[in-house]
């Protein structure tokens, strides 16, 4: 088991690749390490679905940079793929949509419904970058996917085959640092029933539609960034709280990020080794 940050020899080497191109033909970027770009499986990390959730962009850049500063490159580096910014053209116009309006984590196949409370595009997978995201999936089959969100405050596995993952997430942190989060790892626990909660969802179409040719599932798990990064994560959400986590990163975005920046590399890495 590596410790991050502890282990000089474990440093990640990392190229870049285009995936495709988004509506207004940007390139979707992944930073892959070479036993991911190798053999299907691996962890895929994904950030800035919605393009104005910077902070899960910015941790992800800064989970990177980590790993790549540390050392010598091992021959154990984890295979490891980083997509933060799945929407690129929502990040330059800083929107939650992609460049046609259409909220990307409702586009996908399972569990779409033309009636979502969000915009989710004229047909399941219409969208260029939902397309992108499916067609890598499907192609690099990843054993493991997190995908990173604000600000529900919370860790929230799709799929029993999920549980596992979330557990290993959630075990690399301490007492402390839980508590902003709460971990949500069955249907019986969640606030609303997930279909209705979020339907067309990256993690819906993982964590129950989606089926490798061999019959496996990924697992999946939604990291929700907390709305406070220090006060305890109340029972039921205020209903303020993605105002409030956005009041908090226009007024201190380095701050709200190095106050979580910690715990969430840990259950990262977690990630990577489970
Ligand atoms: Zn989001």
């Amino acid at each position: 088991m590596h410790t991050l940050g502890q282990n000089p020899s474990l440093s990640c080497r990392f190229t870049t690749r285009s995936l495709g191109l988004s509506q207004e033909n940007r390139p979707i970027l992944l930073h892959e390490t070479p036993a991911f770009a190798s053999a299907p499986g691996g962890t895929l990390l994904i950030g800035g679905m919605h393009g104005d959730e910077r902070a899960t962009i910015l941790i992800l850049l800064s989970f990177q940079d980590r790993l790549q500063r540390s050392g010598r490159v091992s021959q154990s580096a984890p295979a490891l793929g980083i997509l933060p910014l799945a929407n690129p053209d929502g990040y330059l116009h800083n929107t939650r949509y992609n460049a046609r309006g259409v909220d990307l984590n409702r586009n996908f196949e399972t569990g779409w419904s033309a009636q979502s409370e969000e915009p989710s595009g004229a047909t399941p997978w219409s969208e260029p970058e939902t397309r992108a995201l499916r067609d890598f999936i499907l192609h690099q089959r990843p054993a493991r996917i997190v995908t990173l969100h604000w600000a529900l405050a919370e860790l929230d596995a799709d799929g029993a085959q999920s549980t596992p993952l979330a557990q290993s997430m959630w075990n690399a942190l301490s007492e402390a640092e839980r508590a902003p989060y709460r971990l949500r790892v069955s249907e019986s626990e969640a606030v609303f029933p997930t279909p209705a909660y979020c339907p067309g969802s990256l993690g819906q179409w993982c964590g129950t539609g989606l089926r490798y040719p061999d019959g496996c599932a990924p697992a999946i798990v939604t990291l929700e960034l907390p709305y406070d990064p220090i006060l305890p994560r109340p029972a039921v959400l205020p209903s303020d709280h993605l105002a409030r986590l956005r009041q908090a990163w226009k007024q201190d975005a380095r701050g709200y990020l190095s106050a979580i920046e910690g715990s969430v590399h840990k259950m990262l890495w977690a990630a990577c080794e489970e």
